[in-house]
């Protein structure tokens, strides 16, 4: 379904689409990320990786509850952003031999995710707030919050340690 398709004709019809996009995209990384869990080396990079599944697992809890708040039924759209940042997570990590490399990459692709999912909710609290849902927004804002703080530690660990082990 088109973003700009005819099943879109107000700003709440456009909510509750891009509600359907992160709740797609959510689900999608929820498959994912036992994936990089299993291929990443670092402890603490598996184990943020661990407690991001976590988050994830309660952020579609979230979302579920927003859908649930708005009165819209629970309903995945799809993303084929997130689908593309993900295949390409999948190409490059199949392709890096190194251990300490692959881990690396793994945080880049990571990263892209946290971002994608940053740009999704930033935009979902803004409208929200907009729609006069600020109960929506501060659901929203919880996920929001959890997305930045996943993407900050991946940066601290990439700067101290895993880009350092990368360039050996
Ligand atoms: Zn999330
Ligand atoms: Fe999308
Ligand atoms: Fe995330």
């Amino acid at each position: 379904m088109g973003l700009f398709s005819k099943d879109i004709k107000t700003f709440d019809d456009l909510f509750v689409h891009t509600l359907q996009d992160i709740y797609y995209a959510e689900k999608k990384i929820a498959k994912s990320l036992p994936t990089m869990i299993e291929k990443a080396s670092d402890p603490q990079l598996k184990a943020d990786f661990k407690h991001h599944l976590g988050e994830t697992e309660n952020h579609i809890l979230r979302v579920e509850e927003v859908f649930k708040m708005h009165g819209a039924k629970p309903k995945t759209t799809k993303c084929p952003a997130i689908d593309g940042i993900i295949d390409e997570a999948d190409e490059i990590a199949g392709d890096v031999a190194d251990p300490h490399v692959l881990d690396a990459a793994l945080i880049a692709a990571a990263q892209a995710v946290e971002h994608y999912e940053m740009t999704r909710y930033g935009t979902l609290v803004a409208w929200a707030k907009r729609l006069g849902r600020p109960d929506c927004a501060s659901v929203l804002a919880k996920n929001l919050t959890e997305e930045k703080n996943a993407d900050s530690k991946l940066t601290k660990l990439a700067e101290s340690k895993v880009n350092l082990q990368a360039a050996e």
